[in-house]
């Protein structure tokens, strides 16, 4: 067919097929209007209805509390990083940051330009690893504490939420939204870019703790200020129309394929598959990321013995797109191998990358 592509990116990634194809049957005329949905206002009745369903979906997926308000912005991951930290750094000046990986030391690094920032543990010199809890080194008077769920590029995800005793709690969960059931109320902030489990590139969801807005800094951009966007609806200015309107049918998608629950169960059956196949490999397949903090989204590994051969992962993603599966490569920063295993990555996707590992063993192993 058309798209036959096993797609194991890490983002922007592979997106439901069924959408895919829903949008392009509409592309040319949406709802029978004689117009793309693209080429229409972001104030047409259109839009608006998608607007206002985009939220009200991701409110009735994640049980979002009525005290909490969803908002789109654009910017990326990158550009929410700046955002919460000219959003909510103003009430003390000093935020508190778990830094796990890739991610969240980027985020660390960006907050650093509008506030104190507070390392709670050291910098790990290489990932993998979630230091325990009761080691962390929190401020009582920090804004808020930040961290990452699942951090991308390195594969470590969070096994909890952390405790912060009533400091206001951010997660960036651009690469685990909606993967899992979620108590909303332990967050102050949740965001996510959407072009991992939910959509396309160009559009960020951000939940909020109401009581957290209204406080930005003189500085913040209006198309970041999140007290300002939720005031217009997530309409302040043009939004990424399209990428909005896409996102809010990949919504609809996990709503009918069992919702969160469902998605839970997918991620854990995929994962495990994979995790399991190293095992068995008796090395020939490792991941270096501690047992209790393996990503069930992005699963980095290493091929060869004794910890990994360059040479034989090149062969290795060679092999690997001859049989159409593409995007295995891992991060340009760690190397190796990295497998995404978002939402609409299937279990029979990822039974067939497993077989093509047991078979590339039994010839290179
Ligand atoms: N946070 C996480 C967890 C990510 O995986 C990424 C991108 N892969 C970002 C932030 C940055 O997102 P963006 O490229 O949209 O700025």
């Amino acid at each position: 067919s058309s798209q036959s592509a096993l797609n194991f990116g890490a983002g922007p990634a592979k997106l439901p097929r069924e959408v895919l194809e829903e949008v392009q049957r509409e592309f040319l005329s949406y709802q029978d209007s004689g117009m793309s949905l693209i080429e229409m206002s972001h104030r047409s009745k259109e839009y608006t209805k998608i607007n206002n369903d985009s939220q009200s979906i991701i409110r009735e997926l994640l049980n979002v509390p009525s005290n909490y308000k969803i908002i789109m912005m654009q910017g990326g991951g990158c550009g929410a990083f700046a955002a919460i930290a000219m959003n909510l750094l103003n009430r003390t000046g000093t935020a508190d940051y778990a830094v796990t990986g890739t991610w969240s030391a980027k985020a660390a690094k960006e907050a650093a330009k509008y506030g104190e920032v507070n390392l709670v543990f050291p910098k790990a010199n290489k990932p993998g690893s979630i230091p325990d809890q009761s080691t962390w080194k929190l401020n009582p008077n920090a804004s808020y504490v930040y961290y990452c769920d699942n951090e991308t590029v390195d594969g470590v995800e969070f096994p909890y939420i952390p405790e912060t005793n009533g400091v206001p709690l951010v997660s960036d969960m651009s690469s685990s939204i909606m993967t899992k059931k979620l108590d909303i109320s332990k967050f102050g902030v949740i965001f996510a870019g959407a072009q991992k489990n939910i959509g396309p590139s160009g559009v960020v969801v951000v939940i909020i703790r109401e009581d957290l807005l209204g406080n930005p800094m003189k500085c913040c951009p209006s198309v970041f200020d999140f007290t300002h966007i939720a005031k217009e609806n997530s309409v302040h200015n043009t939004p990424s129309t399209f990428s909005v309107y896409v996102m809010e049918k990949v919504l609809q998608w996990i709503k009918k394929n069992g919702g969160l629950e469902e998605m839970q169960n997918q991620a854990l059956q995929k994962s495990s598959l994979l995790y399991n196949t190293m095992v068995q490999s008796q090395g020939f397949y490792s991941c270096p990321i501690d047992e209790n903090c393996r990503s069930r989204m992005n699963v980095p590994f290493r091929v060869g013995f004794n910890g990994g051969d360059e040479k034989l992962e090149e062969l290795f993603l060679v092999e690997a797109e001859k049989l159409k599966m593409y995007q295995l490569k891992g991060h340009r920063s760690v190397g190796g191998i990295r497998a995404s295993l978002y939402n609409a990555v299937s279990l029979a996707d990822v039974q067939l990358l497993v077989k093509f590992m047991n078979e590339f063993q039994k010839q290179h192993g």
